[in-house]
C-alpha cells in the first residue's frame, strides 16, 4: 500500500533529466523554496533501450552526474541515482519516504518519453502528488501560431538567470546509489569525445566569449577549423549543464563589452551569427513538439514512398562505415566516429549524400546519426534530417556533392589525410577522386584504387543528376505543394 498521505517530512523531488546541472535551475530553485530536497536520476531502462541511444551518450552522462552530485551535495541535496523504469523507482521512493511534489524540466523528447511522461501523470494524479514541470528551451507546449512564437521563446530565454542558494532541510538519510548502474563497454567509446560535466561547460563558453568566438563567423564550414571556431557547446545544451539563458545572457555582456570598443566588427558579426544558432535551437525543437510524428513519418506525407522501396543495406553499410569511395564523405563519418561530432555543413552533406546519392529512405541513417552524435537533441535532429532530406517540400533542395565541399573546405587535404590514412600517398590534386588517379601514377605511388581504398558505390554524376530530376519531380507535384502550405503554416516563424 502506498503513502497517500503527505507528512511534514515529505520530500521534495527533483527530477534530472537533460538538465544536469545545479545553476540557473528552476525547478530545483523550486523546490528548495518549497522544503526539504532531494535529486534523482534514473537511468531509464526505456532510454537504454532505445534505438538511438549510444553508449557515448552514457559516458558524457556519467561524467556530467559525478560532478552534479558534489554539487548538490554543497547544498545538502542528496542525488539518487537508479536504474529501472522511473515508474518502478518513483513508487519505491514514494513508499520509503513520502513524495511532496515532483519537480523537473519539461522535455521535448521522442515517442518514449511522451509515454513515460504521460504514465508520469497518471501515477502523480494517483497519488495526489504534483508534477512542476519547467521550461528548459523556448519551446511552447500546444503552440497554436508560429507568428507570435519568436515573443514567447524571448519571454521564456530572456529572463534573470537564477542563483540556486540555500540549504536543504532533508533530515533522513537516503541511499544515494541502490541498484546497478550502467557502465559503458570501454570498447565502444569514442577516443576523441566531448567530456561531460558544468566545469567542461564553462570552460567553453569562457574561452568561446574570451577568444575563439572572434573567428566564429569564418571558421564553421570547413571541418579543419570549425573544432576549434564553433562554440562546441552542443553536448552541453542538450545535456543540460549549461542552461540556455546563460549562453543568451553572455551574449548581452559581450556585446555590450564589445561596442565600447572601437574595432569589434569582427566580433560582432561571430555573435550575431552564433546568436541566430540559438534561436534555430529553439526553432527546430519546436518543430518536434507540434509535430512529434516527425520522428517517423515525413512532415509531407506526400513525400510518402519516395524512398521507402529502394533501401540498399549494402550502401547503407558503405556509408556507415566511410567506406563509400567519397573521400569527403568517408573522412567525415571516420572523424564522426572517433569524436561524436562534426560541424553542421558536414552534417548536412553526409545526410544529403545518403538520401540524394544513395537514395536512402531517412530513417536509418537518423538513427545511425543520433547513436554517433554525443550532442544528440531529438528536436534538432529529426528537423535537420527532414530538411535536408528534402521531404519537408518547404526547403531549398540541397545536394551537396563530396568533390565540391573536398576542394572547398579541404584544398589542401589536411582533413582528408587526417583520417584516411590509406590515402596518404596520392596527391593533393588527386584527393578528390582517387579513382581518377592515371594508373601510372598509380604505379609509381603504390597506391591501388579498388585495392587500397574502395572504388565510389555510385556514379558521382549520374547518382546527382538522377537525384536531382527526382526530387524535382516530386517536389513539383500539385499534392506535394498543397501539403507543404500546411507544413509551412505550421513550422515557420520570422526569426
Ligand atoms: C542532419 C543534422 C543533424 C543534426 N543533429 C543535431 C543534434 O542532434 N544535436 C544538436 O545539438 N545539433 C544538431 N545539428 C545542428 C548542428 O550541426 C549542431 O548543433 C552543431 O554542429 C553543434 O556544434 P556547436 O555547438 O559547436 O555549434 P555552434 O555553431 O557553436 O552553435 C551553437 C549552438 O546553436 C545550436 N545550433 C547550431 N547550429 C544549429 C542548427 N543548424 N540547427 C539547430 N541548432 C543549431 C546548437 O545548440 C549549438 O550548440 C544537426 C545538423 C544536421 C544537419
Amino acid at each position: 500500500m502506498l503513502n497517500k498521505m503527505k507528512p511534514q517530512s515529505a520530500v521534495h523531488l527533483v527530477w534530472f533529466k537533460r538538465d544536469l546541472r545545479t545553476q540557473d535551475h528552476q525547478a530545483l530553485a523550486a523546490a528548495l523554496a518549497s522544503g526539504p530536497t532531494a535529486g534523482l536520476f534514473v537511468f531509464e531502462d526505456e532510454w537504454l533501450q532505445s534505438e538511438d541511444f549510444a553508449p557515448c551518450h552514457l559516458q558524457f552522462v556519467l561524467e556530467c552526474l559525478t560532478e552534479l552530485r558534489a554539487s548538490l551535495a554543497r547544498i545538502g541535496v542528496p542525488l539518487l541515482v537508479r536504474h529501472g523504469s522511473i515508474i518502478g523507482v518513483l513508487d519505491a521512493l514514494h513508499r520509503e519516504h513520502a513524495i511532496h511534489t515532483l519537480y523537473s524540466h519539461q522535455e521535448t523528447g521522442l515517442d518514449w518519453s511522451f509515454r513515460r511522461d504521460q504514465s508520469i501523470q497518471v501515477w502523480c494524479r494517483h497519488y495526489s502528488i504534483s508534477w512542476q514541470e519547467f521550461k528548459q528551451f523556448g519551446v511552447v507546449r500546444r503552440l497554436k501560431d508560429r507568428k507570435t512564437w519568436p515573443e514567447k521563446r524571448s519571454l521564456i530565454i530572456d529572463r534573470q538567470l537564477i542563483r540556486v542558494s540555500g540549504q536543504s532541510t532533508l533530515k533522513s538519510p537516503w541511499p544515494e546509489l541502490s541498484g546497478e548502474i550502467p557502465i559503458p563497454d570501454p570498447a565502444q567509446l569514442k577516443p576523441g569525445a566531448q567530456k561531460g560535466g558544468r566545469t567542461e561547460a564553462q570552460a567553453l563558453l569562457c574561452s568561446f566569449f574570451e577568444d575563439r568566438g572572434e573567428h566564429y563567423s569564418g571558421s564553421i564550414s570547413s571541418p579543419n577549423t570549425a573544432g576549434e571556431g564553433c562554440s562546441r557547446l552542443s553536448p552541453h545544451l542538450s545535456w543540460g549543464t549549461l542552461s540556455l539563458s546563460e549562453v543568451h545572457a553572455s551574449i548581452r555582456m559581450k556585446r555590450s563589452a564589445l561596442h565600447a570598443l572601437p574595432r569589434a566588427g569582427k566580433w560582432l558579426r561571430s555573435i550575431e551569427q552564433f546568436e541566430s544558432r540559438l534561436w534555430w535551437h529553439c526553432h527546430f525543437i519546436q518543430k518536434l513538439e507540434s509535430e512529434p510524428s516527425m520522428e517517423f513519418e515525413n512532415v509531407n506525407r506526400e513525400f510518402d514512398g519516395m524512398r521507402e522501396s529502394e533501401f540498399d543495406e549494402t550502401k547503407f553499410e558503405a556509408w556507415c562505415k566511410g567506406e563509400t569511395g567519397f573521400p569527403m564523405i568517408d573522412a567525415c563519418m571516420r572523424a564522426l566516429h572517433r569524436n561524436g561530432w562534426i560541424n553542421f555543413r558536414m552534417r548536412a552533406m553526409l545526410l544529403s549524400f545518403a538520401t540524394y546519392q544513395l537514395w536512402l529512405h531517412w530513417k536509418k541513417p537518423a538513427v545511425f546519426l543520433a547513436r554517433h552524435f554525443v550532442d544528440f537533441e531529438p528536436g534538432i535532429h529529426y528537423s535537420q534530417v527532414q530538411m535536408q532530406a528534402g521531404v519537408t517540400g518547404i526547403n531549398t533542395i540541397r545536394i551537396y556533392s563530396p568533390k565540391k565541399q573536398l576542394l572547398d573546405q579541404d584544398p589542401e587535404g589536411r582533413f582528408i589525410r587526417a583520417h584516411l590514412p590509406e590515402l596518404a600517398r596520392v596527391p593533393v590534386s588527386d584527393l578528390a577522386e582517387p579513382h581518377l588517379m592515371p594508373p601510372l601514377l598509380q604505379l609509381e605511388s603504390g597506391f591501388q584504387a579498388g585495392v587500397h581504398y574502395p572504388m565510389p558505390i555510385v556514379d558521382p554524376d549520374e547518382s546527382y543528376r538522377r537525384a536531382k530530376e527526382r526530387i524535382f519531380e516530386w517536389k513539383n507535384r500539385s499534392e506535394v505543394r498543397k501539403a507543404a502550405k500546411r507544413v509551412l503554416n505550421r513550422h515557420t516563424s520570422n526569426i
